[in-house]
């Protein structure tokens, strides 16, 4: 058996010897079994929406939540018992959902071990230092916020102890941020003050009032629970969506995105220039250098085409390297100028790559297509069609020298194509 399975077996050993041991301090009454049965269910409900610590392959649930305030009010048996049948509770749980751990029965003793002996600590703490407390403003708050910060130090410290043995924690840094960042002053406010309220309800067996303060606690963190969830939940699904309708090379949209977009303008009734840009001789570059260099000017064109996109001007990637943009809200001379613009950046530049070790630098061309039309006007030109004149453009400037633009407006009666 590991070191930290022995260590757990040990701390459960050490909480049942306390809590037999020692001499009874108080009696397993009625209100003793009131009580226990009420925080049995509400730890029980509350489980679910428990914060669990996984490191490693330790999954322990460390949250102290209810246990400094039943362990002052039972003392080391009572909390023992308490322990173990909340323990034994979430253990069948997880066992009956399917959700337990390999190692769940051992982190189960763990988890009674190291609640009760923290929460053995809070009641002699408390029972100690209660006459004093007494002549001070605020006495009990203060002294039941010592009570809660070394129950929960106990409880921190055991788990870095177990999380050292099991080889989770290697470092010194590491073992510091668990004890500190699981224990934050909002963390501790929580539970100090819930628990420090809960113990006077106790004490005067306000059920009622013990009551209310387990269901407010429920309904806050549920709120809060599920605030997080849906939260997490845009996240990946926003991720998704982005990783689906984004290129991985460029960052640009794909293909899948342009599709859903042309779905989306067709029945817009929008005045829309497509525009299909391609790389000239581009199977020359992969074939004169890499294709690692290839990748390179692709990616340089697409932030060429980006810097030239204005205001609802969209841009993907629609092909190896080829893009479509889609130019909207301008005249058909804008669209050109925009082009134009393209053409002498791609000119005047070029590409910074390496190539067997040497830095180089690499000049490409581009030719264009652009097909300008309103859509939606005349139903027999959808977004596709308008993509393939585009496309049927740029072979107009491939075939023409390349480097070039070829046009058509599709608003002014029918005529050739023209070349810029
Ligand atoms: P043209 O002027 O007629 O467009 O000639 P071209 O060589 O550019 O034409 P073609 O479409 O035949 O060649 C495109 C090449 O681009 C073929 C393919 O191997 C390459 N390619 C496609 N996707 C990628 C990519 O992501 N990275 C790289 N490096 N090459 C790609
Ligand atoms: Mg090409
Ligand atoms: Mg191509």
């Amino acid at each position: 058996m590991s070191k930290a399975r022995i260590f757990d077996l040990s701390l459960f050993a050490a909480a049942a010897a306390v809590a037999f041991a020692c001499p009874r301090v108080i009696d397993l009454d009625h209100t003793y079994w009131t009580a226990l049965l009420l925080y049995w269910a509400f730890s029980s409900f509350y489980f679910q929406l428990r914060i669990v610590t996984r490191s490693g392959n330790s999954n322990i649930d460390y949250a102290i939540s209810y246990t400094s305030s039943f362990g002052v009010f039972a003392g080391p048996l009572g909390t023992f018992l308490f322990e173990t049948l909340y323990s034994f509770t979430v253990f069948l749980y997880k066992k009956k959902t399917k959700t337990a751990d390999p190692g769940e029965l051992l982190d189960t003793f763990y988890n009674i071990g190291s609640f009760t002996l923290g929460g053995t600590a809070g009641y002699y703490l408390y029972t100690l230092l209660y006459p004093y407390a007494g002549q001070l403003p605020l006495g009990y708050w203060l002294l039941f916020c010592l009570v809660t910060f070394v129950s929960m130090v106990l409880s921190s410290g055991f788990l870095v102890i177990t999380f050292t043995l099991s080889g989770d924690i290697k470092t010194r840094k590491e073992a510091l941020n668990l004890l500190l960042r699981s224990r934050n002053l909002l963390d501790f406010c929580k539970v100090a003050l819930t628990n420090g309220l809960l113990l006077l309800f106790l004490q005067m067996e306000r059920w009622d009032m013990l009551l209310a303060l387990f269901l407010l606690n429920y309904v806050v963190s549920l709120s809060f629970y599920s605030k997080s969830q849906s939260a997490q939940h845009k996240y990946e699904r926003d991720k998704f969506e982005q990783m689906a309708y984004r290129d991985f090379l460029t960052g640009t949209y794909n293909r899948a995105h342009m599709d859903k977009m042309m779905q989306e303008l067709n029945q817009s009734g929008e005045i829309i220039g497509i525009a299909v840009a391609d790389i000239d001789r581009f199977k020359k570059i992969n074939d004169s250098y890499n294709h690692a260099v290839g990748d390179k000017v692709i990616v340089h064109f697409a932030e060429t085409l980006a810097a030239h996109m204005q205001d609802e001007d969209i841009l993907f990637r629609s092909g190896g390297e080829e893009f479509t943009m889609f130019l909207r809200h301008k005249s058909f001379e804008s669209c050109m100028a925009q082009i134009q613009g393209i053409l002498d950046s791609v000119k005047d530049h070029s590409v910074a790559a390496e190539y067997e070790e040497e830095d180089i630098t690499v000049t490409y061309s581009a030719s264009f297509g652009l097909y300008y039309y309103k859509t939606d006007a005349d139903r027999k030109i959808s977004m596709e069609k308008g993509y393939v004149y585009a496309d049927q453009l740029l072979l107009e400037s491939k075939k023409l020298g390349r480097n070039r633009l070829s046009y058509r407006n599709g608003l002014t009666p029918p005529g050739l194509s023209e070349q810029l």
